[in-house]
């Protein structure tokens, strides 16, 4: 049994517990939905203060030269590639992740026409984040491609002649399973297939080395654990190799002014930026953008730490610790493990199924000022709680204080007063 003083031993022995204090957590909140929205840096109130009253208040349209506003998208990109492995000039931060999943999927197709015409399929995983699915459906109708929709089981081996691309999501939005990007990624180029990632759920939870797997394309989210705040700019990553071999005829979609090669030199015809800056599209939303910087700096704030490394061994320590307990403690309810126990497909987040009462309990606990969240089920999973750990800004004693909360709420049955079970616009 683990006691609450063993948690305290814990946090006292770890390495990462002052990077807590970067962060604004509300007064009797233990946070376990950074996987959704992350928490707020204590430094962005006033960084976005400064760039409204100062960068534009004062210095008006001249700071997009002297704030070097201009610049941001691939000034933060390229702080982000820090986390991803990405080396400098290969990542930008801009639009949703949607709209650059839009834009890099695009272009992957249009790539992979070049070389093998005939292959006209994207391969995706049937469990994946449906905004992605969305996505590239919409993609297949423009160019008469085919989605084909696969279990994580058959993979590698489903990657039949015709895949033209593998899209899928490192880190399952759901149930929290992790892909071995490496090995997928080699299994694709084997069998023909370029890769586009998504790494929603990786980026700043777990390790990644996009350069080392020697993946093709690459998206991801700025306001889950890069802590960017709601609606954050998302970023785009393509592999220098493609960037090299992009000449001025192959486009993305969205072919705005801010990819052009000379924006300001204002020319009727669209000439592509070379590398990531045609991922642009247009005017970018800088105090946004000032928003997502102060929340991957958070991240960064890591590096003197162990970085990454560091990061994820608390992670993995976190969730271990709040499966046991979830074990121990609320043995009984119902409540079945979804999330692999295995470290090398698990991501940063655990997923507990219950055929009943899955919505109730959440709002529960998130009365208990214990927040994680709700996914609804479908006919082949029961309903899911799921709960995001964030190794920045939790401890070993929040996990303990969320499974007794959550043991009381089954134990008592408070789930089951009615104002538990009324359903809100946004789970
Ligand atoms: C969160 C998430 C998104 C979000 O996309 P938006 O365009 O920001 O709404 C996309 N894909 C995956 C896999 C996600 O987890």
């Amino acid at each position: 049994m683990t006691t609450l003083p063993d948690c305290q031993a814990l946090d006292a022995r770890d390495p990462l517990s002052p990077l807590r204090a970067l962060f604004h957590i509300p007064e009797g909140v233990i946070y376990l939905d950074g996987n959704s929205l992350g928490v707020m840096p204590r430094a962005t109130a006033a960084r976005v203060q400064a760039v409204v009253q100062e960068e534009w208040g004062v210095g008006l349209i001249r700071s997009w030269n002297t704030a070097g506003w201009f610049e941001w998208p691939q000034r933060i990109g390229d702080k982000i590639g820090r986390l991803i492995g990405a080396g400098p000039g290969q990542t930008v931060a801009t639009d949703s992740t949607s709209v650059n999943l839009f834009k890099v999927l695009s272009l992957a197709m249009a790539l992979q026409q070049r070389r093998a015409p005939e292959r006209r399929t994207i391969v995706s995983e049937r469990s994946n984040f449906p905004t992605d699915l969305y996505i590239a459906e919409a993609l297949c109708r423009q160019h008469g491609w085919t989605l084909r929709l696969i279990d994580a089981a058959e993979l590698p081996g489903c990657l039949g002649g015709n895949t033209g691309v593998l899209m899928l999501t490192h880190v399952n939005y759901r149930t929290g399973a992790m892909h071995d990007m490496a090995g997928i990624t080699a299994a694709a180029h084997a069998a023909g297939a370029l890769t586009v990632w998504d790494l929603a759920h990786s980026a700043g939870a777990v390790p990644v080395d996009l350069n080392g797997a020697n993946a093709d394309f690459a998206v991801g989210c700025g306001y889950k654990y890069l802590n960017g705040g709601p609606g954050a700019p998302a970023f785009a990553w393509l592999h220098p190799r493609h960037a090299a071999a992009l000449g001025p005829d192959l486009w993305q979609p969205l072919a705005g002014w801010w990819g052009h090669a000379a924006p300001f030199a204002f020319t009727p015809n669209y000439q592509p930026a070379p590398g990531i800056g045609r991922f642009l599209c247009g005017t970018q939303p800088i105090i946004s953008l000032a928003a997502l910087e102060c929340g991957v700096d958070t991240v960064l704030a890591a590096e003197p730490l162990g970085g990454m490394a560091a990061l994820r061994a608390k992670s993995l320590a976190l969730t271990d610790l709040f499966i046991d307990l979830v074990e121990e403690r609320c043995a009984g309810h119902g409540l079945e493990l979804v999330t692999p126990r295995s470290h090398a497909q698990r991501g940063s987040q655990v997923c507990l199924s219950r055929q009943t009462g899955a919505y109730a309990i959440v709002q529960a606990l998130i009365a208990r000022g214990v927040i994680g969240d709700f996914r609804a089920g479908d006919d082949q999973q029961p309903d899911i709680l799921r709960f995001g750990f964030t190794p920045l800004y939790l401890s070993h004693a929040d996990v303990w204080h969320a499974v007794e909360h959550l043991r009381q709420v089954l134990d008592s049955g408070e789930w089951q007063r009615p104002e538990f079970h009324r359903q809100h616009a946004v789970t």
